[in-house]
Protein backbone atom coordinates (compact mmCIF):
# COMPACT_ATOMS: atom_id res chain seq x y z
CA UNK A 1 0.00 0.00 0.00
CA UNK A 2 2.92 2.11 0.47
CA UNK A 3 1.62 5.93 1.37
CA UNK A 4 -1.73 4.28 2.23
CA UNK A 5 -2.29 3.09 6.02
CA UNK A 6 -5.40 1.50 8.43
CA UNK A 7 -6.08 2.63 11.61
CA UNK A 8 -8.22 2.15 15.23
CA UNK A 9 -10.90 4.53 15.81
CA UNK A 10 -9.22 7.94 16.12
CA UNK A 11 -11.70 8.89 19.13
CA UNK A 12 -12.23 5.69 21.37
CA UNK A 13 -9.23 3.48 19.98
CA UNK A 14 -11.52 0.82 19.54
CA UNK A 15 -10.09 -1.50 16.60
CA UNK A 16 -13.70 -2.74 15.43
CA UNK A 17 -15.54 -0.91 12.83
CA UNK A 18 -18.25 -1.74 9.94
CA UNK A 19 -17.90 -0.87 6.28
CA UNK A 20 -20.14 1.67 4.93
CA UNK A 21 -21.04 2.70 0.66
CA UNK A 22 -18.53 5.69 1.06
CA UNK A 23 -14.90 5.04 -0.79
CA UNK A 24 -12.68 6.30 -2.90
CA UNK A 25 -10.32 3.83 -4.51
CA UNK A 26 -8.19 2.36 -1.52
CA UNK A 27 -9.47 5.05 0.76
CA UNK A 28 -12.59 3.81 2.72
CA UNK A 29 -15.02 5.77 5.37
CA UNK A 30 -15.69 2.92 7.89
CA UNK A 31 -17.72 3.30 11.27
CA UNK A 32 -16.36 2.39 14.91
CA UNK A 33 -18.84 -0.46 16.24
CA UNK A 34 -18.13 1.40 19.81
CA UNK A 35 -18.11 4.92 19.66
CA UNK A 36 -20.05 5.37 15.98
CA UNK A 37 -17.46 7.94 14.95
CA UNK A 38 -17.07 7.72 10.83
CA UNK A 39 -13.85 7.94 10.09
CA UNK A 40 -11.23 7.00 7.00
CA UNK A 41 -9.27 3.83 6.87
CA UNK A 42 -7.20 2.99 5.06
CA UNK A 43 -6.28 7.01 4.46
CA UNK A 44 -2.95 8.52 3.14
CA UNK A 45 0.11 8.39 5.94
CA UNK A 46 0.07 11.95 7.54
CA UNK A 47 3.80 12.25 5.66
CA UNK A 48 1.51 11.68 1.84
CA UNK A 49 -1.34 13.99 3.20
CA UNK A 50 1.65 16.94 4.42
CA UNK A 51 2.42 16.42 0.66
CA UNK A 52 -0.46 16.88 -0.93
CA UNK A 53 -1.83 20.13 1.52
CA UNK A 54 1.92 21.48 0.48
CA UNK A 55 1.08 22.29 -3.00
CA UNK A 56 0.93 26.07 -3.20
CA UNK A 57 -2.43 25.67 -4.74
CA UNK A 58 -4.60 24.27 -2.21
CA UNK A 59 -6.10 27.42 -1.74
CA UNK A 60 -6.83 28.15 -5.40
CA UNK A 61 -8.42 25.12 -6.53
CA UNK A 62 -6.63 23.07 -8.32
CA UNK A 63 -7.29 19.37 -8.22
CA UNK A 64 -7.97 19.78 -4.47
CA UNK A 65 -8.40 21.50 -1.42
CA UNK A 66 -10.66 24.35 -1.99
CA UNK A 67 -12.89 25.77 -5.60
CA UNK A 68 -10.49 29.01 -5.01
CA UNK A 69 -10.89 30.22 -1.16
CA UNK A 70 -10.71 34.00 -2.33
CA UNK A 71 -13.70 33.28 -4.47
CA UNK A 72 -15.68 32.17 -1.29
CA UNK A 73 -14.59 35.46 0.60
CA UNK A 74 -17.71 37.06 0.78
CA UNK A 75 -19.84 34.29 1.49
CA UNK A 76 -17.10 33.08 4.60
CA UNK A 77 -17.17 36.92 5.74
CA UNK A 78 -20.69 36.35 6.38
CA UNK A 79 -20.87 33.17 7.60
CA UNK A 80 -18.64 34.36 10.72
CA UNK A 81 -20.56 37.52 10.99
CA UNK A 82 -23.42 35.93 11.74
CA UNK A 83 -21.19 33.17 14.39
CA UNK A 84 -19.35 36.50 16.12
CA UNK A 85 -23.15 38.01 16.45
CA UNK A 86 -23.92 34.33 18.51
CA UNK A 87 -21.13 34.14 20.29
CA UNK A 88 -21.39 37.91 21.85
CA UNK A 89 -24.80 37.01 22.99
CA UNK A 90 -23.70 34.14 24.73
CA UNK A 91 -20.94 36.23 26.20
CA UNK A 92 -17.85 34.28 24.68
CA UNK A 93 -16.40 37.11 23.12
CA UNK A 94 -13.90 39.98 24.61
CA UNK A 95 -9.98 39.24 25.66
CA UNK A 96 -8.43 37.47 23.34
CA UNK A 97 -9.13 34.62 20.50
CA UNK A 98 -6.87 32.42 18.52
CA UNK A 99 -7.97 30.70 15.74
CA UNK A 100 -6.89 27.84 14.50
CA UNK A 101 -6.38 27.10 10.62
CA UNK A 102 -7.00 30.68 9.74
CA UNK A 103 -6.13 31.25 6.08
CA UNK A 104 -6.56 34.53 4.78
CA UNK A 105 -7.66 35.66 8.35
CA UNK A 106 -11.04 37.06 7.70
CA UNK A 107 -12.85 35.26 10.64
CA UNK A 108 -9.91 37.19 12.62
CA UNK A 109 -10.48 40.33 10.74
CA UNK A 110 -14.20 40.26 11.62
CA UNK A 111 -13.92 39.52 14.95
CA UNK A 112 -11.73 42.99 15.50
CA UNK A 113 -15.24 44.06 17.50
CA UNK A 114 -15.42 41.17 19.40
CA UNK A 115 -11.80 40.23 20.65
CA UNK A 116 -9.38 43.12 21.52
CA UNK A 117 -6.26 40.63 20.61
CA UNK A 118 -6.35 38.26 17.63
CA UNK A 119 -4.09 35.11 16.90
CA UNK A 120 -3.79 33.06 13.93
CA UNK A 121 -1.98 29.45 13.29
CA UNK A 122 -1.99 28.30 9.47
CA UNK A 123 0.52 25.88 7.92
CA UNK A 124 -0.29 28.21 4.50
CA UNK A 125 2.80 30.79 4.23
CA UNK A 126 0.71 32.32 1.36
CA UNK A 127 -2.60 32.77 3.37
CA UNK A 128 -0.39 34.24 6.39
CA UNK A 129 1.16 36.68 4.34
CA UNK A 130 -2.39 38.31 3.89
CA UNK A 131 -3.59 37.56 7.46
CA UNK A 132 -0.79 39.11 9.39
CA UNK A 133 -1.95 42.46 8.01
CA UNK A 134 -5.45 42.24 10.35
CA UNK A 135 -4.49 40.27 13.47
CA UNK A 136 -1.92 40.85 16.41
CA UNK A 137 0.27 37.71 15.46
CA UNK A 138 0.03 34.71 13.17
CA UNK A 139 2.14 31.54 13.87
CA UNK A 140 2.92 29.16 10.68
CA UNK A 141 1.85 25.52 11.22
CA UNK A 142 -0.82 24.48 13.95
CA UNK A 143 -1.39 24.05 17.66
CA UNK A 144 1.83 22.81 18.51
CA UNK A 145 3.50 25.69 16.82
CA UNK A 146 1.71 28.11 19.71
CA UNK A 147 4.53 28.00 22.32
CA UNK A 148 2.36 26.56 25.63
CA UNK A 149 2.70 29.27 28.08
CA UNK A 150 0.28 31.15 25.59
CA UNK A 151 -3.14 30.87 26.89
CA UNK A 152 -6.32 32.66 25.60
CA UNK A 153 -9.52 33.72 26.15
CA UNK A 154 -11.47 32.07 23.51
CA UNK A 155 -9.86 28.87 20.87
CA UNK A 156 -11.84 28.10 17.98
CA UNK A 157 -11.21 25.56 14.94
CA UNK A 158 -13.60 25.86 11.70
CA UNK A 159 -13.27 23.43 9.69
CA UNK A 160 -9.99 22.03 10.89
CA UNK A 161 -10.75 18.47 12.88
CA UNK A 162 -12.16 16.81 9.91
CA UNK A 163 -8.32 16.70 8.69
CA UNK A 164 -6.53 15.64 12.06
CA UNK A 165 -5.04 12.51 12.56
CA UNK A 166 -5.17 12.64 16.04
CA UNK A 167 -8.16 14.66 17.05
CA UNK A 168 -7.80 13.77 20.84
CA UNK A 169 -4.13 15.00 21.42
CA UNK A 170 -5.02 18.27 19.73
CA UNK A 171 -8.42 18.92 21.49
CA UNK A 172 -6.07 18.27 24.76
CA UNK A 173 -3.61 20.97 22.82
CA UNK A 174 -6.41 23.34 22.30
CA UNK A 175 -7.25 23.35 26.05
CA UNK A 176 -4.16 23.60 27.65
CA UNK A 177 -3.36 26.98 25.65
CA UNK A 178 -6.84 27.87 26.97
CA UNK A 179 -7.33 30.43 29.71
CA UNK A 180 -9.62 28.72 32.94
CA UNK A 181 -13.03 30.29 32.08
CA UNK A 182 -12.13 30.58 28.65
CA UNK A 183 -14.34 29.23 25.79
CA UNK A 184 -13.42 26.41 22.97
CA UNK A 185 -15.30 26.35 19.75
CA UNK A 186 -15.25 23.61 16.92
CA UNK A 187 -16.95 23.44 14.32
CA UNK A 188 -16.95 20.43 11.39
CA UNK A 189 -18.83 19.08 8.33
CA UNK A 190 -22.30 17.19 9.74
CA UNK A 191 -22.09 14.62 9.03
CA UNK A 192 -25.59 13.71 11.19
CA UNK A 193 -26.79 16.53 8.19
CA UNK A 194 -29.98 15.71 6.08
CA UNK A 195 -27.98 16.57 3.29
CA UNK A 196 -25.99 13.89 3.67
CA UNK A 197 -29.13 11.13 2.24
CA UNK A 198 -30.24 13.77 0.41
CA UNK A 199 -27.46 13.65 -1.71
CA UNK A 200 -25.89 10.75 -1.41
CA UNK A 201 -22.43 9.74 -2.88
CA UNK A 202 -22.28 13.73 -4.21
CA UNK A 203 -22.03 14.98 -0.57
CA UNK A 204 -19.95 17.82 -0.83
CA UNK A 205 -18.18 17.38 2.55
CA UNK A 206 -17.18 13.79 1.67
CA UNK A 207 -13.10 15.11 0.55
CA UNK A 208 -10.97 12.16 -0.18
CA UNK A 209 -8.56 12.29 0.78
CA UNK A 210 -7.97 15.09 3.03
CA UNK A 211 -11.38 14.61 5.76
CA UNK A 212 -9.74 11.36 7.91
CA UNK A 213 -13.08 11.82 10.18
CA UNK A 214 -16.38 12.82 10.12
CA UNK A 215 -18.01 14.12 13.19
CA UNK A 216 -21.83 14.61 13.89
CA UNK A 217 -23.40 16.01 17.02
CA UNK A 218 -22.80 12.82 19.52
CA UNK A 219 -18.88 11.93 18.07
CA UNK A 220 -17.98 15.47 18.38
CA UNK A 221 -19.41 16.43 21.65
CA UNK A 222 -17.44 13.16 22.57
CA UNK A 223 -14.29 14.44 21.83
CA UNK A 224 -14.52 17.42 23.41
CA UNK A 225 -15.41 15.28 26.49
CA UNK A 226 -11.68 13.88 26.72
CA UNK A 227 -10.70 16.94 28.20
CA UNK A 228 -12.16 18.30 31.72
CA UNK A 229 -14.40 20.98 29.65
CA UNK A 230 -17.87 21.89 30.67
CA UNK A 231 -21.23 23.67 29.85
CA UNK A 232 -21.61 22.06 26.26
CA UNK A 233 -23.53 23.98 23.89
CA UNK A 234 -24.66 23.65 20.53
CA UNK A 235 -23.84 26.46 18.45
CA UNK A 236 -26.36 27.26 15.39
CA UNK A 237 -23.70 27.46 12.04
CA UNK A 238 -25.51 28.52 9.01
CA UNK A 239 -23.00 28.40 6.30
CA UNK A 240 -23.36 30.93 3.51
CA UNK A 241 -21.78 30.27 -0.01
CA UNK A 242 -21.67 31.50 -3.38
CA UNK A 243 -24.61 30.30 -5.57
CA UNK A 244 -22.44 29.22 -8.46
CA UNK A 245 -20.77 26.78 -6.08
CA UNK A 246 -23.63 25.21 -5.06
CA UNK A 247 -25.07 24.66 -8.46
CA UNK A 248 -21.93 23.49 -9.05
CA UNK A 249 -21.88 20.81 -6.56
CA UNK A 250 -25.24 19.69 -7.56
CA UNK A 251 -24.17 19.44 -10.98
CA UNK A 252 -26.76 22.25 -12.15
CA UNK A 253 -25.56 24.95 -14.72
CA UNK A 254 -23.56 28.18 -13.46
CA UNK A 255 -24.65 31.70 -13.81
CA UNK A 256 -22.11 34.49 -14.63
CA UNK A 257 -23.00 37.84 -12.60
CA UNK A 258 -26.22 35.93 -10.28
CA UNK A 259 -24.29 32.86 -9.23
CA UNK A 260 -21.65 35.08 -7.17
CA UNK A 261 -24.35 35.92 -4.70
CA UNK A 262 -24.09 34.40 -1.26
CA UNK A 263 -26.98 31.94 -0.40
CA UNK A 264 -27.24 30.44 3.32
CA UNK A 265 -27.37 26.55 3.37
CA UNK A 266 -29.25 25.22 6.43
CA UNK A 267 -27.18 22.44 8.96
CA UNK A 268 -24.01 21.38 6.50
CA UNK A 269 -21.82 22.34 9.86
CA UNK A 270 -22.25 20.92 13.50
CA UNK A 271 -20.62 22.85 16.22
CA UNK A 272 -20.47 23.19 19.91
CA UNK A 273 -19.05 25.08 22.11
CA UNK A 274 -17.75 24.52 26.01
CA UNK A 275 -16.12 26.24 28.55
CA UNK A 276 -12.61 25.73 30.88
CA UNK A 277 -13.47 24.92 34.66
CA UNK A 278 -12.86 28.49 36.36
CA UNK A 279 -11.60 26.21 39.94
CA UNK A 280 -9.64 23.35 37.49
CA UNK A 281 -7.62 21.75 40.16
CA UNK A 282 -10.80 21.56 42.26
CA UNK A 283 -12.55 19.54 39.58
CA UNK A 284 -9.05 17.58 38.56
CA UNK A 285 -8.87 16.37 42.75
CA UNK A 286 -12.35 15.34 42.86
ZN1 LIG B 1 -14.66 4.80 18.40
Amino acid sequence: MGQYESTCCPLCKNDSSEPTKYSEGALKIVRCQNCRLWYLSPRLTEDAMLEHYMKADYFEGGDSGYDSYAAQEESLRMTFRRLLGEMSKRGMCGGSVLDIGCGYGYFLQEAEGYFRQRYGTDYSAGALAQAKWFVDKVYQGGIDDVPEEEQFDCVVAFHVIEHVYDPTTFVNSLYRRLKPGGTMILAAPDMGSWWRPLMGLKWPSLKYPEHVVYYDNKTLKLLMETVPLESHQSMPYPHAFPLNLVFNKLRLPEFPEFGKRAVWMPATTVAIAAKKPLAEEVRVAA
